[in-house]
């Protein structure tokens, strides 16, 4: 068996001992008090980032550029995904994470300013993510580096997921959804795995934010006032 296969059973075997007791109020039915929307990224750890251990409590979809858009033959719709648990748990906030330094971002810009191409299931969820990123790509201020480039796109690929959520009539007004980044890289001067609020309901003005939520009000920060 695969070495690492070895170890991520015994380190399960440890999870099982420690959350044998702990499935008591949810074993056959979730009421998850929020479904989150992450990219599949290995230094973003999903419950972790909200110091979550307890089953139940979060509604967890994962993919890369945290998408909340899905393809079908009638057009575009919000992901089952993160609808399954809007629909059918009573679940009423979305919180929409991207992160600094992400790949899935960084290969969207490159194919939109490069033409790279990757491998057809890569190339899909590229495609999800270019019409909603073109127009930032071309709003980026010209002598910006790279990697602060790749930041504020984040930002933006988060603010378009935002307000593909906010206007589907599939997500109704009772909804709330928060978009957020996580960063890693100590980009915004905080600590390094702080999430910073960047967009609620598409509201993205820091000043206006910052006055309607007082009790979040030193979290909210933008590194892209677009
Ligand atoms: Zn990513």
């Amino acid at each position: 068996m695969h070495q690492a296969f070895v170890e991520l059973l015994e380190r399960n075997a440890d999870h099982a001992e420690t959350f044998d007791s702990r499935f008591d109020d949810v074993q056959d039915a979730q009421r998850p008090d929020a479904v989150t929307v992450c990219c599949s990224d290995s230094r973003v750890l999903q419950d972790h980032v909200w110091d979550n251990d307890r089953p139940g409590h979060i509604f967890t979809c994962g993919n890369i550029g945290n998408r909340v858009v899905q393809r079908t033959a009638d057009g575009d719709v919000v992901s089952g995904d993160v609808l399954y648990p809007i629909a059918h748990t009573g679940t009423d906030l979305v919180v929409v994470m991207g992160h600094t330094g992400c790949g899935a971002v960084t290969a969207t810009y490159d194919a939109l300013t490069d033409g790279l191409s990757e491998p057809p299931g890569i190339e899909h969820c590229l495609d999800l993510l270019k019409p909603h990123l073109e127009a930032g790509v071309e709003a980026l201020p010209e002598d910006l580096g790279r990697d602060e480039a790749i930041n504020r796109l984040v930002e933006y690929n988060v603010d378009r997921q935002v307000q593909f959520l906010v206007a589907s009539e599939q997500v109704t007004d009772d909804v709330t959804v928060v978009g957020v980044v996580y960063d890693f890289q100590d980009v915004y001067g905080g600590q390094r795995g702080e999430v910073h609020v960047i967009n609620v309901d598409g509201e993205r003005d820091v000043d206006r934010l910052r006055a309607a939520h007082p009790d979040v009000e030193s979290r909210i920060r933008r590194r892209w006032e677009y």
